[in-house]
């Protein structure tokens, strides 16, 4: 079945390995709305790829979350979020505000991750061994993401919004 339900506002947090397709799918939504730890490395460091700016990348994001939580904004975490600390951390910015909050699994499979890592330049190039970690981790995910406080918890592909985004790729 489509899913159709997602809240017009709240956190939606995309889980998936390097490659599974987050950026591609954060894009269905306005771009104001995405927050991409990519992104925000690039702001803080010149280079989205730069693994150093992680952390300063983080601080800045759970501040704009925080923010944008506040004004009832619906927010979208373009990160892999594949570790539980870290969907913790976003879950309790949208509960403070009352924002319901949504996991999206992009549970592209493995083969295909590390398949799309090639084209791509060096310095956005993920090695092997920590997408394999990534998908593992995502797998692990699943089974705990509604004690960990999610409204709602879908697997990318039945979501109604990918359909055009399917459609314009194939074409
Ligand atoms: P990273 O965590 O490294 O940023 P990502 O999860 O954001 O990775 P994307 O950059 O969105 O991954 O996608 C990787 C590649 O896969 C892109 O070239 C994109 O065009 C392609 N792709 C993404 N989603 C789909 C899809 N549903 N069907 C076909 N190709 C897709
Ligand atoms: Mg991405």
């Amino acid at each position: 079945p489509l899913y159709t339900d997602l809240p017009e506002n709240g956190l939606i947090v995309l889980i998936g390995a390097s490659g599974a397709g987050k950026s591609t799918l954060a894009g269905t939504w306005h771009a104001s709305q995405v927050l991409s730890l990519d992104g925000l490395r690039g702001a803080v460091s010149d280079d989205p790829g730069w693994q150093d700016a992680t952390a300063d990348a983080a601080d800045v994001l759970k501040l704009i979350l925080e923010r944008r939580m506040a004004r009832k904004l619906n927010t979208v975490i373009d990160a892999t979020n594949v570790e539980q600390s870290v969907r913790v951390e976003l879950v309790m910015a949208a509960k403070r505000h009352g924002m319901p909050t949504v996991a999206v699994i992009v549970a592209t499979s493995l083969p295909v991750c590390l398949e799309r890592q090639g084209p791509r330049p060096d310095t956005r190039r993920v090695p092997q061994d920590i997408v394999r970690a990534q998908h593992q981790a995502m797998t692990h995910s699943h089974q705990r993401l509604a004690a960990e406080g999610f409204n709602t918890v879908v697997f990318a592909d039945t979501l109604y919004r990918l359909e055009p985004l399917l459609k314009r790729l194939s074409e």
